[in-house]
């Protein structure tokens, strides 16, 4: 999802190039991806700086990849480590998640994430030895703490950068700003409108194409939309495609009838932490999972070129690639 916001930003400047409303533009590196913030208003240029120094206060809590984030710091220090207020609100956020998504989303894979990470297949004797140190049961959170049980660990990487696209919300607010578009990593915070009042168009990925190829959008406004898909980081072997999402209760990475899942809905967190859920879970469970929840939307993208969209995206999306077909889902 990463190079969708590409073509988000194509459409987006297709449709609003006669505005003369102020704007300001960044593309920045952070959290191990590419971020590109827009916005329009008097204080597009000050936000845009608050909100550039606001995601690099949170990278050096949720980066895999800074040596002294806190989140490394934690698993480096193992056992009982004190957390920062970000770091609390986000593990508490992503313990209720594991929960309610039956362990599909889980922060603590950390040693399975790894391991996949090497860019092969394991062999079965480590998957089973990191799957039995995998697992939000080995966390344990207090007050201002938390526990981890020996050699297990936290990764953030399913929900970090939206958790991150909630804070950057009241930023935007307190600027006076009605008109944005931020693309954390791929994760889009739709803020208001176009400068036109009209809705922001955002590219679905097709997963069988480049980064830049859509097979359709979605038209919307003070959205979260947020997506998990096999094509953003994967490696293949023997002609199968090993992708960065693991299904927790197998150990390998989640393999059923879904390429790709979307969210829809006004809360980054959650919908970062249900698109990858919901890929876990494969499209009927996942489907159920959306019946029993009304605070959110889905597109799915399963891998016979069908689309599902459930049914508050109707007059949202549109599809224009026509290999594909899509239905509706009620509830
Ligand atoms: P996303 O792109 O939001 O679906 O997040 C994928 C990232 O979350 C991976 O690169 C891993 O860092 C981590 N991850 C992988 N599998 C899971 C899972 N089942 N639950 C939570 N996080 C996961
Ligand atoms: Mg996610």
């Amino acid at each position: 999802m990463k190079k969708l916001f590409t073509i988000t930003l194509t459409f987006f400047l297709l449709f609003s190039g006669c505005t003369h409303t102020p704007s300001a533009s960044r593309t920045i590196f952070a959290m191990d991806t590419v971020m590109q913030l827009t916005i329009y208003g008097e204080n597009a240029g000050k936000s845009l700086d608050a909100i550039a120094t606001a995601i690099r206060n949170y990278e050096q809590v949720f980066s895999p990849t800074i040596v002294d984030s806190e989140v490394q710091t934690i698993n480096r220090n193992g056992g009982s480590s004190m957390l920062s207020s970000d770091m609390k609100r986000v593990l508490t956020n992503a313990e209720a998640f594991a929960k309610e998504t039956g362990g599909a989303f889980d922060p603590m894979l950390a040693p399975l994430v790894d391991l996949w990470g090497n860019g092969h297949v394991p062999e079965q004797a480590k998957i089973n030895d990191a799957r039995a140190h995998s697992g939000y049961k080995n966390m344990k959170l207090s007050q201002n703490s938390c526990t981890l049980r020996p050699n297990t660990g936290l990764n953030l990487g399913g929900i970090a950068k939206g958790a991150v696209s909630d804070d950057v919300l009241p930023i935007l607010k307190e600027y006076g700003i009605t008109s944005a578009i931020l693309s954390l990593g791929g994760n889009i915070v739709a803020h208001g409108s176009r400068p036109d009042k009209s809705p922001w168009v955002v590219g679905v990925r097709d997963p069988d194409g480049e980064a830049t190829d859509t097979l359709g959008v979605l038209k919307v406004h003070d959205k979260f939309v947020i997506s998990s898909g096999d094509y953003e980081r994967f490696f293949i072997e023997n002609g199968k495609r090993y992708h960065h999402i693991i299904n927790p209760k197998t150990g390998y990475p989640a393999d059923n009838d879904l390429r790709s899942v979307v969210i829809v809905c006004e809360n980054g967190a959650m919908a970062d932490a249900y698109s990858t859920a919901l890929f876990v879970m494969g499209s009927e469970a996942a489907l159920n999972f959306w019946r029993k929840h009304t605070n959110f939307e889905a597109l799915l993208v399963l891998r016979n070129h069908r689309i599902i969209i459930t049914q508050g995206l109707k007059n949202s999306f549109t599809l224009s690639d026509g290999r594909y077909t899509y239905e509706v889902e009620n509830r």
